[in-house]
């Protein structure tokens, strides 16, 4: 499928359709603004010059783009401390090293967001039976789901909190890849204020995969004691080729930063090898990133509605992450749709995604994506299992004009069959 295959019925769509976004459109822009605005500070107040950007090798003492880039997150995330790392090689690591600053043996740490996300399962000794996860070292599990709504459970959080061995709370912001809302930095806030009433000592940590700067407060603004996400998501702005970050108290960050490394080296080592300037670039480019990412899930929202398909978020609903699901409800559908988004890559535009067996799932699954960061997903990208009834996850899109001509050849490929 090429760009020129676009049905021209379909430029009709969609002139129509990013009409009526034009309110959606100016939101996702005025917080780009103000992000950029506390990024830029963040910048001059940490005094960024082009000494930042030489790397380091070998052990990595003394990095002083790392260390400028770790002050920049904490200014930028309101907190005392910030790691941020290409040595934390996903989002799960970054996530793991979090939870293992929160908790001791005997400690119970709490999901009250539902089931975590898949990868987190075995770290957390929910699956698997891993060496060194937090199961291994005596760590107990508790789980609160969310309400049939999809809301957060207020009152069972207040009550599983107050058992006396908790002394860690998680929370998911973003969707992930389950049929669930994400959660406003609002009602993570109320979820804080709930579990501190109860105990306050309690540590809140927020995987905040997926929300940075889709709106103009974090999680930590509103009383998370540490945050953690991939550098090829939202803050890495497309830009960075690989890490982690985490934020939040020092005394948790620097635990977090034992378990990246080892105890007694913590943050001070960990070369960078030259990347420095990448995630810099990446961060100064990530507001307007994001909002790149948000215009194309809400076009892909709008879009959809005119198609008669179902997803979430709608169009005009309040975004905290850059997932837009949408529910194919055939395996024709389902395949459509991603060669369409496949179409729109710039890097292996020509190939035809098909449904495979990937360890860990127990149906086939779908992957469109195209990137010039390998499984970077501030790129556009969709994915989702092969059974009924048929959700893809759609996200991403480094400018909202290439994005919105993948979701238009997604809806051109659609329409074919008829
Ligand atoms: C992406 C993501 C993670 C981490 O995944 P990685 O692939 O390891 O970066 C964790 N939680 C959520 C909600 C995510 O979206």
């Amino acid at each position: 499928m090429k760009i020129a295959d676009i049905k021209p019925e379909v430029y009709e769509m969609a002139a129509r359709v990013q009409k009526r976004l034009a309110e959606q459109f100016a939101e996702f822009d005025a917080v780009a603004e103000v992000n950029t605005r506390r990024v830029m500070e963040a910048f001059q107040n940490n005094r960024v010059s082009d000494a930042c950007f030489a790397g380091t090798t070998g052990y990595g003492y003394d990095d002083l783009g790392r260390e400028v880039l770790d002050k920049i997150y904490a200014e930028i995330f309101g907190t005392e401390a910030a790691l941020v790392r290409i040595n934390f090689v996903n989002g799960t690591h970054a996530l793991t090293a979090a939870m293992f600053s929160l908790v001791k043996p005997g400690d119970k740490i709490l999901a009250v967001t539902g089931m975590p996300y898949d990868t987190l399962r075995s770290a957390i000794g929910i699956s698997g039976d891993c060496h060194g996860s937090l199961k291994f070292y005596g760590v107990e599990y508790g789980q609160v789901d969310l309400t049939d709504a999809g809301e957060p459970d207020y009152e069972a959080i207040a009550k599983a909190a107050a058992e006396e061995n908790v002394t860690a709370v998680m929370i998911q912001r973003s969707r992930g890849y389950a049929d669930r809302k994400a959660l406003t930095v609002e009602e993570i806030g109320r979820i804080c204020s709930v579990v501190k009433e109860v105990n306050p000592n309690i540590n809140i940590m927020v995987d905040n995969c997926y929300g940075e700067f889709t709106d103009v407060i974090e999680p930590t603004n509103v009383g998370a004691d540490i945050i953690a996400g991939s550098l090829i998501k939202n803050p890495g702005g497309g830009i960075a080729p690989t890490g982690g970050y985490i934020a939040g108290r020092q005394e948790l960050v620097d635990n977090a930063a034992m378990r990246l490394t080892t105890p007694g080296i913590g943050g001070e080592c960990g070369s960078t090898l030259g990347n420095n300037r990448l995630l810099f670039q990446g961060l100064f480019l990530a507001p307007h990133t994001v909002a790149q990412a948000l215009k194309t899930a809400c076009f892909c929202a709008g879009m959809m509605d005119e198609m008669g398909i179902e997803s979430s978020p709608a169009w005009n609903e309040k975004r905290s992450d850059i997932i837009q699901m949408v529910k194919l409800g055939s395996a024709d559908n389902m395949k459509r749709f991603c060669l369409g988004i496949q179409a729109g890559a710039p890097v292996d535009s020509y190939v035809t995604p098909e449904p495979w067996a990937m360890p860990g799932y127990d149906c086939p699954v779908i992957m469109a994506a195209g990137a010039f960061i390998q499984g970077s997903s501030i790129e556009l990208s969709a994915d989702g299992p092969m059974r009924e009834p048929y959700i893809a996850y759609m996200q991403g899109g480094l400018t909202y004009e290439s994005g919105k001509f993948g979701i238009m050849m997604a809806v051109s490929a659609m329409l074919d069959k008829e």
